[in-house]
């Protein structure tokens, strides 16, 4: 008889990776539109843990209108034997995996960042609780980490009492998160790594140190190595560090293989401390994406919970979609908020040197490990909403960039007087080329075309624009 006889929709690892588009969904709990949300495990004494128990607090699923977002709370207390806080992190990042083995149900990013869509298909089957999800979780936890001998769920759909204990979770992802703080990567001989999201990234693997905590921001060096050990046929492993190929980029011999291993030869290097060359993969869940900005030399930063467009002119969805899935891409990387606390933090690139522009609400959150003469140095949504604006602010602030800046406007002025105006005239018959993917960045304000004459030829000035061409046609008028 199935663990899950009697359920209305399938329970299996066959539905991990699923997407319910908008469309297609009956809810939305948490996600972008909602400011309140979270997901917390806890580690609690035996006696207080009422095994098998499924509470919601507030509406059911049933009750929230259709089409809606809602703010959502997930919060699971588990006792053992063998349990202890450290593992809660842990636990906590297997919502995500157990959570999308049911069908239907969409479950994305971590702690504060939950976002979880029900597909109308499976309330039509039956989905018409959240109590199934519940117990296919209690189900799914019990079987697959056996040391967890009690397990109870609440759902929160309670809007006030979920701003009231968001704020206690945030409280407990910082004490997590501290404990890891002043341990050196130099100290160690083993990191560790993640595959749980390899459902939805086949060839991302993270490398999780102590001075740098996984992208989703959920696990940090101790977590992981509290997973490997405890559940070493699980995602999480140890990685033996092997030789110190580069101090500086925080490339490993033993980082190097593991990861080739794991992404089945996709990725063969990888620079723990950089954005450029090799990469740390990105999957799809990091709290925050870096983006080079190569007009200033610098390093924006934007979270998930950025609702504007960054300086670069693109939403944190369009660059998310740049950055994750599974591969190395140079000048994007994922990655998770705490690491902007490390010591080696972009430790290659120049660290917070290179940092030019972030909201102001991160900027606010991660104040404290940001060098007091740079804070007031680097850009905001207030400061700077585009590339000009930017290179004006730094100029202004004198930036750590600054100087680079200046170099590069002066190279290019440089070029520019040593350019001869190109005015060409082309006489008849006319052949020109077809132009493949050409894409330069000029602004658009001053496109001189005039009309072509099929006796004088044609003249064509372009001076200071800004235009997208993706293919160029020109044919003699009038001509096949
Ligand atoms: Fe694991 Fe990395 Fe995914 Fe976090 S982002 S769950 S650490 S693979
Ligand atoms: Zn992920």
């Amino acid at each position: 008889m199935s663990a899950f006889e009697g359920f209305p929709i399938e329970i299996s690892p066959a539905f991990e990776g699923q997407r319910v588009r908008r469309k297609d969904m009956y809810v939305e709990l948490g996600g972008p539109k909602i400011d309140y949300k979270f997901e917390l495990v806890r580690v609690k004494p035996m006696d207080e843990v009422e095994d098998g128990k499924v509470e919601i607090i507030g509406p059911d699923l049933m009750d929230l209108k259709e089409g809606g977002s809602y703010p959502f709370a997930i919060l699971i207390y588990v006792a053992g034997e063998k349990l202890d806080t450290d593992l809660e992190g842990v636990i906590e990042r297997r919502i995500h995996m157990y959570t999308n083995y049911i069908e239907g149900i969409m479950h994305l990013n971590q702690r504060y960042d939950i976002w979880i869509r029900i597909a109308k298909k499976s309330v039509k089957k039956g989905l018409n609780s959240f109590s199934w999800w519940g117990r296919a979780l209690i189900t799914l936890f019990k079987s697959e980490m056996p040391y967890i001998e009690k397990m109870q769920v609440t759902f929160i759909t309670d809007p006030e009492l979920i701003k009231e204990k968001y704020e206690e979770a945030l409280k407990i992802y910082e004490e997590r998160d501290a404990r890891v703080r002043g341990l050196k990567d130099e100290e160690v001989d083993m990191f560790y790594g993640c595959v749980l999201c390899q459902s939805f990234a086949p060839t991302h693997v993270c490398v999780i140190t102590p001075e740098r905590i996984s992208l989703c921001g959920a696990l940090t060096w101790l977590d992981a190595r509290a997973a490997a050990n405890i559940d070493p046929k699980g995602p999480n492993f140890p990685i033996p560090k092997g030789e110190l190929l580069d101090p500086i980029k925080g490339e490993w011999s033993g980082a190097n293989e593991v990861v080739a291993k794991r992404s089945l030869g996709e990725v063969t290097r990888v620079y723990l401390y950089s954005m450029f060359e090799y990469p740390h993969t990105s999957c799809g869940c990091f709290e925050a994406i870096a983006f080079y900005i190569p007009e200033v030399d610098g390093i924006g930063i934007v979270h998930r919970g950025f609702k504007g467009t960054a300086v670069n002119g693109l939403p944190f969805s369009t660059m998310a979609a740049q950055t994750g899935g599974g591969q190395q891409s140079e000048g994007f990387l994922g990655i998770g908020i705490e690491w902007m606390r490390s010591r080696k933090f972009f430790y290659a690139d120049g660290g917070w040197n290179r940092i030019v522009w972030m909201p102001k609400d991160l900027k606010e959150r991660v104040k404290d490990a940001i060098p007091p003469e740079l804070y007031d140095k680097i850009a905001t949504e207030e400061d700077a909403t585009t590339i000009e604006d930017l290179k004006n602010f730094l100029l202004e602030k004198d930036h750590p960039v600054a100087s680079k800046i200046r170099e590069m406007e002066k190279a290019a002025e440089a070029e520019a007087k040593a350019e001869k105006v190109e005015e060409v005239a082309v006489q008849q018959p006319v052949q020109m080329p077809t132009m493949p993917q050409w894409t330069p960045q000029i602004p658009a304000q001053a496109i001189q075309m005039p009309a072509v004459s099929a006796q004088t030829g044609f003249k064509i000035t372009l001076k200071g624009v800004k235009i997208k061409i993706n293919r160029l046609i020109i044919k003699k008028a009038g001509g096949k």
